[in-house]
This record gives C-alpha cells, structure tokens and sequence, in this order.
C-alpha cells in the first residue's frame, strides 16, 4: 500500500498568523451557529482529544487512551485530514451537532463545548495566547526590563 494520499505536513499554528480581519474575542459576542468557518477553525486548539476512541457503556461515553491511527501523536494533527470522512467511515465532523450530541464524546477542555456550554475558552487556548489586549510596551526607552516582569499563566 503506497501512501500516496497521505497529506502533506500542515503548520495549524498559520491560522492564528493573521487575526487583523478577525474580531477580538468574537468567541464571547458570537453563538457557535452564528459563526463564520473561519472562526469555527480558529477554535479549535488542535488538542487531538476528539481522536480518542471511545466506548458508550450504559448510556456513557468512556475514553480510551488509544487514537485513531491515522492521528500524529506528536503533532497531534490528522494526518489524513483532506481524506478523513473517505478513509475513517466513523470519523466524525465536529459540527454544532456533533457538540451537542448526548451523551457527551468531546472532551470537557474542547473549545466548541465549553462555549456551548457558557463558558470561557481557557488561558492556554491559542486565541488567548496572542499580545492582543495585553499591557505591552516597545523596548524602546526601556532602562530597567525588571520593572516589567509579568507572570502570565501561558508564558
Ligand atoms: S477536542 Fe475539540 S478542541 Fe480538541 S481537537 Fe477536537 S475539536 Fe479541536
Ligand atoms: S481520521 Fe478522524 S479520528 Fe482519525 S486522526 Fe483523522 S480526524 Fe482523527
């Protein structure tokens, strides 16, 4: 078997490159079913979890600590993702559906279920991450950089 169809190496961290057209925290003015497929993707912090496989006993979802084949565990990226509905019949779209589905099979950190939920998207989450909305200053003029020691949680 060739694997001629496997795709090629994609960085997921380019979509967060040019945030310029997207609004600030557009997660916290928006429902899930307003939002455009570019900020749908954005949401998504890439953490593979959902590539679990999962077993429903007694009407819940239990996780395993096995993945999908297909998933890059270093990268934890798909490494099939053009091709993932033809080659993995059960892999699954991640869609408001799919959010809201019961009983439960996203992890409680995924993005799309914790604003559905009316929660935040937490500290670590890459849209948090940027400098945007944060206290920075330019070098410039700086004397002493002790004066501007910060301890955010995601440095
Ligand atoms: S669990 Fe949610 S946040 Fe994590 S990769 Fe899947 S869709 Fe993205
Ligand atoms: S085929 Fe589907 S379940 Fe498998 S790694 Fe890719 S996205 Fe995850």
């Amino acid at each position: 078997m060739t694997d001629d169809w496997l795709d090629s190496p994609f960085d997921p961290e380019q979509r967060y490159e040019h945030l310029e057209d997207v609004e600030p925290e557009f997660w916290k003015k928006k429902k899930l079913e307003d939002m455009s497929p570019r900020e749908w993707e954005l949401l998504c912090d890439g953490c593979g979890k959902c590539c679990l496989n999962k077993l429903e006993i007694r009407g819940r979802i239990k996780f395993t600590r096995t993945v999908c084949r297909f998933l890059d565990c270093q990268s934890c990226l798909c490494k099939i993702y053009e091709h993932r509905f033809k080659k993995v019949p059960d892999c699954r779209n991640i869609d408001l559906a799919a959010v809201r589905e019961k009983p439960r099979w996203l992890p409680k950190t995924c993005a799309y279920w914790l604003l559905d939920n009316g929660q935040d998207l937490p500290d670590w989450h890459p849209l948090k991450m940027s400098l945007r909305n944060r206290e920075v200053v330019s070098e410039t003029g700086v004397n002493d950089y002790e004066d501007y020691i910060v301890d955010w949680p995601d440095l």
